[in-house]
């Protein structure tokens, strides 16, 4: 529900956003493949046939330049199957242990299904990966996520802050200004 807000705030008032609830679709979506783009896609697909209406899904990872992009499309399990972020976290950190390159980016892929075609936006943050966790707000990697140009990881931020600034956000704005400039009939 926190991102169907977030999403129609910043679209405006000319589209309403329907959470998949209020569609009328309360089952499990999966995600099996093995890009964000893939994951994203295969959701919206899926909906988009089941409720025969436009329809937007997202997916998100945590690409670390020395890893070669991992946990990437891994991220939630990158521990394991059963794992939470926290055993995620760990992992992550010892696989960085005493190295210096700790560059590393958040990235957010919306597909859009509207009107029987298919649109991709892309939301990028860059920052670094520290030692320690910092921070008790947010969820998933942001204790250990340092964006450039900031003091703070995004567990330390207001959630308004990280929520102005993130990958998520950025993915969101380009969706928002497509939406807003289409004329045709949703
Ligand atoms: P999802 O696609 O939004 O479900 O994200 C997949 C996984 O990426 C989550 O389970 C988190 O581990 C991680 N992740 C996604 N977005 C964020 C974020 O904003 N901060 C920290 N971790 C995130």
């Amino acid at each position: 529900m926190h991102k169907i807000k977030e999403v129609q705030n910043i679209i405006g008032n000319k589209f309403k956003i329907k959470s998949l609830n209020e569609a009328g679709f309360t089952g499990v979506l999966s995600e099996e493949q093995n890009t964000l783009e893939g994951n994203a896609l295969e959701k919206a697909n899926f909906i988009y046939e089941k409720l025969k209406c436009n329809c937007f899904a997202d997916d998100t990872g945590l690409e670390v330049e020395l890893l070669n992009g991992k946990p990437g499309v891994y991220s939630a399990r990158y521990a394991g199957n059963e794992c939470d972020s926290e055993a995620n976290i760990n992992k992550l950190l010892h696989e960085l242990k005493n190295k210096s390159n700790r560059n590393a980016l958040f990235r957010t892929v919306i597909a859009l299904k509207y009107n029987n075609q298919q649109y991709f936006f892309e939301g990028i943050i860059k920052g670094k990966i520290i030692e320690q966790k910092k921070g008790k707000g947010g969820f998933g990697y942001d204790s250990i996520f340092l964006p450039d140009g900031f003091t703070q990881t995004f567990a330390e931020m207001y959630a308004s802050q990280k929520d102005n600034i993130s990958h998520r956000a950025i993915a969101v704005q380009k969706l928002a200004e497509f939406l807003k400039n289409k004329t045709d009939k949703a």
